[in-house]
């Protein structure tokens, strides 16, 4: 691997899933802010990876085929990354295509809710912001939420509405761990615990966590990302020093100008950690 590439964003959404770029235009921008290698990492879903990789070698920078999968663990929602994925691998795009199944019923179940709040109309408001229908999630009710003026921006609809405990929060069963793992690494990739200071766990349920996500198979946590604050990159250094783990670092973008996560902003991981990327030639 060349010694001189410094800007590894290896987490990022396209309107493939809830960012609101297409493909190409998040790789136009990862380019034009300094991103030299970059991993397009949708929700449950490659379908933005052909483009994406064109669209990157057309821009003169390295692309890593990625997807973040949703998994339900202990009855919270967990992110797994996969980078460096054979996008054309069955069990892969088999397992992705069960996961995405649920969300339709999921958002009428959503709608529903926020119907019952005194909000009518989310679910096809949610759709308008959905370019994947398949993939309708939170982000695009949030997106809604602000539109209609229900509440000032979509990161306010996750404070009033869609999170456990308010309106509009419908719990759902998404894959497994050692499920989603497994895929990913039957398809060739590695798998990278993805924003692990979000998921609001106690000191003992994350340490439960990291250590069934070793013993099935995950290699790396996410360190230095837009989903920590910088507390977070010091905390999660630590922990990924002590279990061993690869670090990752990407900036979580979604949408120009929603929420802090943008490409070229985020600092570079301590020296003392093992990049996920150590060992690519890219
Ligand atoms: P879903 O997969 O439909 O449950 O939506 C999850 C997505 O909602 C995440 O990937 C984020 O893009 C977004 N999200 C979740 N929590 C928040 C939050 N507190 N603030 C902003 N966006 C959030
Ligand atoms: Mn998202
Ligand atoms: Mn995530
Ligand atoms: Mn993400």
């Amino acid at each position: 691997m060349a010694g001189k590439i410094t800007d590894f964003d290896l987490h990022c959404h396209s309107s493939v899933s809830d960012g609101s770029l297409a493909p190409e235009a998040v790789v136009a921008r990862a380019a034009a802010q300094g991103v030299e290698v970059l991993a397009l990492t949708d929700h449950d879903e490659i379908g933005g990876l052909d483009a994406a990789r064109a669209a990157a070698s057309a821009a003169g920078i390295a692309f890593v085929d990625g997807v973040e999968v949703s998994v339900t663990w202990r009855g919270a929602t967990i992110h797994i990354v996969g980078l460096r994925i054979d996008p054309d691998h069955p069990a892969l795009l088999a397992g992705l295509g069960s996961v995405r199944s649920g969300r339709l019923g999921r958002a009428r179940r959503i709608g529903d809710e926020l119907a019952e709040a005194g909000i009518e109309g989310t679910f096809e408001g949610a759709l308008k912001y959905a370019a994947n229908p398949s993939m309708v999630g939170r982000t695009h009710f949030a997106r809604y939420l602000a539109e209609i003026g229900a509440v000032p921006d979509s990161k306010s609809a996750f404070r009033k509405y869609l999170v456990p405990g308010k309106p509009g929060y419908v719990a759902h069963e998404w894959t497994d761990l050692a499920t989603a793992i497994g895929w990913i690494r039957a398809a060739g990739g590695r798998a990278v615990m993805a924003h692990p200071g979000r998921y609001s766990l106690s000191a003992g349920a994350l340490e439960d966590l990291m250590n069934e996500f070793r013993a099935a198979g995950g290699e790396a946590i996410e360190v230095v990302t837009g989903s920590h604050s910088p507390d977070q990159y010091g905390l999660f250094a630590e922990i990924a020093r002590k279990h061993d783990f690869l670090a990752s670092r990407g900036s979580d973008f979604h949408s120009p100008g929603e929420g802090n996560a943008d490409f070229g902003k985020l600092p570079p991981l301590v020296k003392f950690l093992t990049p996920v990327w150590h060992d690519w030639t890219v």
